[in-house]
């Protein structure tokens, strides 16, 4: 199919719930994209997050071509030997003051959370759960109920009652807000899809505490943040808190579908039949999974994207544009506020060679492979950089 037919197709046949950018990506490597013309691209969408470790890593192709030969289906009705590594892998590379020892495995982000949201209540036996404005959990009834953004949910109401909506980084709306019907407070440490906006250090710690104090349980939204994103393998470390259930997805399993929950030792026992699904713990997905967290270790890449973040974070405050608000972030996880939409800059970057995100209407995101080469990450912001000066030369004419 050459670009016209795959554009025209998909058009025609596609869903329609997708804004699509004018580009059919056909090819992957590392921090590079090709589309369907040959035309290379630094990706700094990353799978919208999911391609911690690069396109086609070669120890991930082989892991997946190697299971898909051996075994590619087995539920978890039955013991599976790439299950069970897995999981114990997942419990050992959890942040330490969770004390998590169980996993439960899922398809994405949404069931991830779904599943957490469903546990914290089982757990609680309390019907509340106290989620952030701006915050992004999902798409399903439960994990939409714990989102804020008024589009998403609007055109679905009524959603699932006992959801509360308190402003990230309020402590005083948390203690108002957090009482014996709570069953838990979910929340991302960095608002990903809500801007980019990390958490004061005082109102993680402080509403973990509050919860906790409460009886209700804390769900940390890991999904964009884990495996190295923020410069640790995940971003509980750098506030040290005690979640109960940290939901996971993304990134995971080399950008093959899974999602996963981090159950907590402190979370009663979890009995046969209360929840489950088909393809959670797929043996082949969970191949794909193991690769990419030896990979994510092996490779170092959490401090990776601790000093390549540092430096690209250092790069984007020092553009001098009147286009910009704040240049925020954590690790590779990296935010460009704009006082213009950054619709128009997203599509500049695409005619240079450059994917980005957007984060809401005015919010340049940029979720890079972890791999990615300094020089890449260079061209990257050079292209920011370069397509700000034009806008502004647009906004002043
Ligand atoms: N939670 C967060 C913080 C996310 O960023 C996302 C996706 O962007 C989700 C949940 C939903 O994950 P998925 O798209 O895999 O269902």
């Amino acid at each position: 199919m050459n670009t016209q037919q795959i554009i025209e197709t998909e058009s025609k046949y596609t869903s329609g719930v997708y804004t699509k950018r004018p580009v059919a990506i056909v090819r992957g490597h590392g921090a590079r994209l090709w589309d369907s013309d040959g035309k290379e691209y630094i990706d700094c969408v990353g799978g919208q997050g999911s391609a911690n470790i690069g396109h086609t890593h070669p120890k991930v192709v082989s892991a997946i071509a190697e299971q898909a030969a051996r075994l590619g289906v087995a539920t978890e009705v039955f013991y599976n030997d790439q299950r069970a590594m897995l999981e114990e892998k997942l419990v050992q590379i959890s942040p330490p003051l969770a004390k998590i020892n169980r996993v439960f495995l899922a398809n994405s982000g949404t069931e991830a959370n779904e599943g957490a949201l469903k546990f914290a209540r089982y757990h609680t036996g309390r019907t509340e759960i106290v989620s952030m404005m701006r915050g992004f959990h999902g798409r399903s009834f439960g994990s939409l109920s714990a989102t804020w953004e008024p589009k998403y949910r609007e055109p679905f109401a009524p959603l699932v009652p006992g959801f509360k909506f308190i402003p990230y980084d309020n402590l005083e709306k948390a203690a108002q807000t957090i009482d014996e019907n709570t069953a838990a407070v979910i929340l991302e440490i960095v608002q990903g899809e809500g801007g980019v906006r990390p958490g004061s250090r005082e109102f993680i710690q402080g509403i973990a505490k509050l919860a906790h104090e409460r009886g209700a349980v804390v769900i940390l939204d890991e999904i964009q943040t884990g495996f190295g994103r923020t410069g640790k393998m995940f971003a509980a470390e750098h506030y040290d808190i005690e979640p109960d259930l940290i939901s996971v997805a993304k990134s995971i399993a080399g950008g093959l579908p899974m999602g996963a929950v981090l159950i907590s030792e402190r979370i009663r026992k979890l009995e046969p039949q209360i929840h489950g699904n088909t393809f959670g713990g797929n043996p082949l997905i969970c191949a794909s999974a193991n690769a990419t967290l030896e990979v994510i270790q092996e490779e170092n890449l959490p401090q990776r994207a601790a000093e390549l973040g540092e430096y690209a974070l250092g790069r984007l405050k020092r553009i001098e544009s009147p286009l910009i608000r704040e240049a925020r972030g954590l690790g590779l996880m990296l935010g460009v506020e704009l006082k213009v939409k950054v619709t128009p800059i997203l599509q500049a970057l695409l005619e240079r060679g450059v994917f980005a995100l957007p984060a809401g209407p005015n919010v340049l995101r940029m979720l890079p492979p972890l791999v990615i080469e300094k020089s890449e990450l260079d061209a990257a912001i050079e292209a920011v950089e370069q397509v700000l000066a034009e806008q502004e030369r647009q906004v002043d004419k």
